[in-house]
């Protein structure tokens, strides 16, 4: 995107904007197939696509050549199968609940067989249908969350016939510390998921979420399996972000005051003035993806400069300083940037003490979303920025 947008007029009457690049979306795709020609690369798209919108993205990310499609939940997997092409297989990590089995093999979803018991389940649905399913395979290799244990893949041995009707599409294991390349955990994950995979000739391997992918082609394996890469955050915690940005989020300003020293501001009086200071205050607050850890310790930008938040995040609405800037600079109806070219994702995850995964799922739908198509200009959608 062309992330120099002006938005800092205010437009449209909105009390914030979030813009969504899908060409950039779309770019960071053809990177991370780039990175490794010789896997596969499917999208996680999971919880709305990390908040973007999975109804938006991933039309496009099939554009770009994505068949597999990766969701966390049933309904999701169903929603996605209504949107998507035949050809794309959708995958839910969450496994097979009780209860599913009808719709997933009614709609085409294959299920993340996480335990004997799921694949047990599996398995006498085929039997009902009498006909093969398919299933991804995942293996427990050191992040004790989901799959089945490597010592439960030998007792597979002892009971072929769980997998008499199943086709296993991939087997599939998921990294604990993937953003940390120099962690040993990587290396010792890498090492079960390779002895496992001897019980499984010839049975592709899906490994790598975005991190992994950036840990060398040992990790890459046949079909790769990023997410927060594509919507634009950093694939390590440690190196600098090699993707291109998303998402941009602008808030307006609903009103600034100038107050006196020794004067709080907002709830619990969190913070007392210690001189004449100007403040302002912006329309979007927790309930809309902005957690109250920023409280007296995140910031917003106008023009560059940086605005810190003063006292508690409110439900709908946070208080800035703004004495940087020279008074009457910032107005009633004035946008400050809360993400963008000013404040990465990981820059305001940092300063709530999360991470940008947990920021973009939380933004919410109290937004005015703007999608940039591929291909496109820069442009905001709507028409009051049209002749800026
Ligand atoms: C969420 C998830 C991913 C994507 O991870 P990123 O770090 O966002 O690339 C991949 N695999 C599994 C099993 C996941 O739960």
């Amino acid at each position: 995107m062309d992330m120099t947008i002006n938005r800092q007029k205010a437009t449209g009457g909105a009390s914030g904007y979030l813009t969504i690049d899908l060409g950039a979306l779309r770019e960071n795709y053809l990177m991370l197939q780039a990175k490794a020609p010789q896997s596969v690369t499917s999208a996680v798209v999971k919880a709305d696509a990390y908040g973007l919108g999975a109804d938006m993205v991933a039309p496009v990310l099939y554009g770009a050549g994505c068949r597999h499609f990766f969701v966390a939940h049933i309904d999701e997997a169903i929603s996605l199968r209504l949107r998507l092409a035949g050809d794309a297989a959708i995958f839910v990590l969450n496994g097979l609940q009780p209860g599913n089995e009808a719709s997933c093999a009614a709609m085409n979803i294959t299920p993340v067989i996480n335990s004997l018991e799921q694949l047990a389940q599996w398995a006498m649905h085929a039997k009902v249908l009498d006909k093969p399913l398919p299933a991804a395979l995942q293996i427990d290799t050191g992040m004790s969350r989901l799959g089945m244990a490597p010592q439960e893949i030998e007792t597979l041995k002892t009971s072929p016939d769980l997998l008499d009707r199943i086709d296993i599409t991939f087997i599939m294991s998921h990294l604990a510390c993937a953003d940390e390349p120099d962690h040993t955990a990587n290396g010792a994950q890498l090492s079960v998921m390779r002895r496992a995979a001897e019980m499984f000739p010839n049975t592709p391997v899906c490994f790598a979420n975005s991190g992994g992918i950036f840990l060398g082609a040992d990790y890459h394996n046949a079909i790769m399996r990023p997410g927060i890469a594509l919507y634009g955050g950093a694939p390590s915690a440690v190196r600098p972000n090699p993707m291109t940005p998303v998402v941009r989020l602008d808030v307006a300003v609903v009103q600034t005051r100038s107050v006196p020293a020794d004067t709080l501001v907002g709830y619990g009086g969190s913070l007392r003035t210690k001189g004449e200071t100007r403040l302002a205050t912006i329309a979007a607050g927790y309930a809309d993806g902005l957690p109250r850890s920023l409280s007296n310790r995140g910031a917003a930008y106008f023009q560059g400069v940086r605005l810190p938040i003063a006292g508690r995040v409110s439900m709908d609405s946070i208080s800035l300083d703004i004495s940087a800037l020279p008074e009457g600079t910032l107005r009633h109806g004035s946008l400050v940037q809360l993400i963008g070219p000013d404040q990465s994702l990981e820059d305001i995850a940092e300063d709530a003490g999360t991470i940008a995964y947990e920021i973009l799922t939380g933004l919410g739908q109290r937004y005015r979303r703007t999608y940039l198509q591929p291909g496109a200009l820069a442009q905001t959608g709507d028409t009051t920025d049209a002749d800026e």
